[in-house]
């Protein structure tokens, strides 16, 4: 998509144009049961849920249903519901997951490795860094925070919740403990802080890791957690590098 659209900077990034680019339509409605959907035939659309909470979302919807158009991911069939846009932990190793392939089309579309590389894996983790990615490809901030994650040369995972419960959390390849999705939010947590007064901490805290893992060899783990404009607390933590066994 880089190549194919001249891309060289963020402002380059129009998922909009690249869409229409591709024979695409884009319109904003009701839609039930889905944020987006890809209708195929002779004139392809990508409708968009005006409940759609945020730009930043809208933009990622696009990207993603952009991603099974060009992957062609539905053949002949004459549209797509994407049901689940949450990150999946979960897999059939040997099966092709098309919502899975969309979601990494998007995160490459929107935040190309070339451009959010050298930023991600440089530094100390810090959602400052997700907030700089925020800023600069008007991406959200969960999204953003995956995309660091997935770069990040550090042990870290990105968590997100909502109503006392993990929603999902993604991890770096070297954080080999698992935060599983549906636990509830340990109360030791700054994330749980935020969701019982409605306010927390703006910096990152260290605390026992047993509050966000289940692995007697680690001891501390850092947090560092921020309310999101589409609901719930995005978590940023990682493995302090002088404070484990
Ligand atoms: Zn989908």
């Amino acid at each position: 998509m880089l190549h194919k659209f001249g891309a060289l900077s963020p402002a380059h990034i129009k998922v909009e144009a690249y869409a229409s680019a591709f024979g695409l339509t884009i319109v904003d409605g009701q839609l039930d049961g889905a944020r987006a959907r890809l209708t195929r035939g002779k004139k392809p659309q990508i409708r968009v849920s005006e409940r759609t909470p945020s730009e930043a979302a809208r933009r990622f919807s696009i990207a993603h249903e952009l991603g099974h158009h060009v992957l062609d991911h539905f053949g002949d069939k004459p549209h797509a519901v994407c049901t689940d846009t949450t990150p999946k932990v979960k897999r059939h190793p040997n099966k092709r997951d098309f919502e899975t392939e969309a979601q990494v089309f998007a995160a490459n579309t929107l935040m190309p490795r070339s451009m959010v590389a050298k930023r991600c894996e440089t530094a100390t983790p810090s959602l400052a860094i997700a907030q700089s990615i925020v800023a600069d490809f008007k991406t959200s901030l969960p999204a953003s925070t995956i995309r660091l994650v997935e770069l990040s040369m550090e042990c870290c995972a990105a968590v997100l919740t909502a109503n006392g419960l993990i929603s999902w959390a993604v991890h770096s390849p070297s954080f080999t403990a698992r935060i599983p999705r549906g636990k509830a939010i340990d109360p030791r947590t700054v994330a749980a802080d935020f969701h019982s007064t409605g306010t927390c901490s703006d910096k990152p805290r260290t605390l026992a890791a047993s509050a966000w893992i289940d692995d007697d060899d680690v001891v501390d783990i850092v947090e560092h957690s921020m309310p999101v404009e589409e609901g719930g607390v995005i978590s940023l933590v990682w493995l302090p590098k002088n404070g484990n066994r």
